[in-house]
């Protein structure tokens, strides 16, 4: 049925730069991204696949191209609320395919197609269309009827990822307001322990999962949607340590899905038994020695950050589901949340940021007084112009 092979024991392979035939999305393209939308069954034709642009066969070996994939859902008990549990699935089952690699969630997306696959036959995107619909119709009882688009036309992709963006920002908007204090349960994800098989993200009203691809209420409606399935409850239990934010049933969780690698999560902080970091992650907080401080750098920047490394290298020493002390990984939006990295000083304690995240999170930073004492890369190249920078501007970490 398939050209190549399809299951759960691909999951944690990756694919080289030396061995993919053809890369999809990744830091070298501007736009890309998946987006699932439910819909009236009406608008839904089942099973259809459909590629707008190129084709995998039509590039050359080597290629890297630009793409949208979207997925339309109907079904009788979907509700909106479940479109990124949808969405984040995408992750999980393009990886199910032998030699093919999913990285990333939203308008991040990264994948690549192994030479090797492309050889035994799978030289379409239909193909990887036809893999999706069966695994989310076999996986998920209540779709109904899907109906995949892939699109690589440069600017169609361009036109997909701006609308798509109005959708994430939507999704994220919703948790303005809700407190951890104030609700009983936050929400856990294990679906990334395939490549990290340590790796919990516990996900609250005021910490968003690392990839950014799930907040407190798609945990609850993944939860609520399919009680054995990655997302999973998890029941605040007391709070242990109100500085550190240290939950007895965070704790009780992450000893139990890490099979008791670790055992306490400072929900907010950087340096202290902090939260673990499988790979997805949107950005890395990093600790700076010299000044005391943190910067942050995302997977799309592809220069040096200030302490002189790149995200592929601070990646590396970050990811693979340890508590790494200071190195977190996180979504970009975190940044928003009144509690980010609460423990270690909060977003005061920020001195770098690349250029695109700073605007990102411009309203932020300019409400907390920050816009203009943070430093980027066309400000500063290493860690002594930093500190003189800092200096200059008088950064409040600087000037207490
Ligand atoms: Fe789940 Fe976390 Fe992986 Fe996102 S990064 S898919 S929330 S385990
Ligand atoms: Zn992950």
């Amino acid at each position: 049925m398939f050209s190549v092979d399809v299951g759960p024991q691909y999951e944690g392979e990756t694919v080289r730069k030396e061995d993919f035939q053809i890369e999809f999305g990744g830091p070298k393209h501007k736009f890309k991204a998946e987006l699932v939308t439910v819909k009236p069954a009406a608008d839904v034709e089942d099973e259809k696949v459909e590629i707008i642009g190129k084709d995998i066969k039509d590039f050359e070996e080597g290629a890297s191209v630009p793409i949208f994939i979207k997925i339309l859902v109907a079904g009788e008990q979907l509700e909106k609320d479940m479109e990124p549990v949808f969405e984040r699935r995408v992750h999980m089952y393009i990886n199910y395919i032998e030699g093919f690699w999913h990285m990333a969630q939203r308008d991040e997306i990264w994948m690549r197609l192994h030479k090797d696959s492309f050889k035994k036959g799978l030289n379409s995107l239909d193909e990887i269309g036809r893999v999706l619909v069966m695994l989310y119709k076999n996986e998920l009882s209540i779709i109904e009827k899907i109906q995949i688009t892939f699109i690589t036309d440069p600017a169609l992709v361009e036109k997909e990822v701006l609308e798509a963006r109005k959708t994430y920002k939507e999704r994220d908007d919703r948790l303005k307001g809700i407190t951890e204090e104030e609700v009983d349960e936050f929400y856990g994800c294990s679906l990334c322990q395939s490549f990290a098989p340590t790796h919990v993200c516990v996900v609250t009203p005021e910490r968003v999962s690392l990839c950014g691809a799930i907040n407190w209420f798609d945990g609850r409606a993944a939860y609520k949607m399919d009680p054995e399935g990655p997302q999973f409850a998890v029941k605040k239990g007391d709070l242990i340590d109100p500085e550190k934010f240290i939950y007895s049933g965070v704790n009780a969780i992450v000893a139990e899905k890490s099979l008791g690698a670790n055992s306490v999560f400072c929900l907010h902080s950087a340096l202290e038994t902090p939260h673990t970091s499988c790979g997805c992650f949107q950005a890395i907080c990093f600790y700076i020695p010299e000044v005391d401080a943190f910067g942050v750098v995302h997977r799309d920047y592809l220069g040096e950050a200030v302490n002189g490394q790149k995200f592929s290298g601070i990646a590396g020493e970050a990811s693979g589901g340890r508590q790494n002390e200071g190195m977190l990984g996180m979504a970009i939006s975190y940044m928003r949340s009144k509690k980010f990295l609460k423990t270690d000083g909060g977003l005061k304690r920020i001195v770098w940021l690349p250029k695109s995240i700073k605007e990102q999170v411009k309203d932020v930073l300019e409400e907390a007084g920050l816009y203009d004492k943070i430093a980027t890369e066309e400000d500063v190249k290493n860690v002594d112009e930093l500190t003189e920078y800092m200096n200059r501007v008088g950064h409040p970490w600087v000037t207490g």
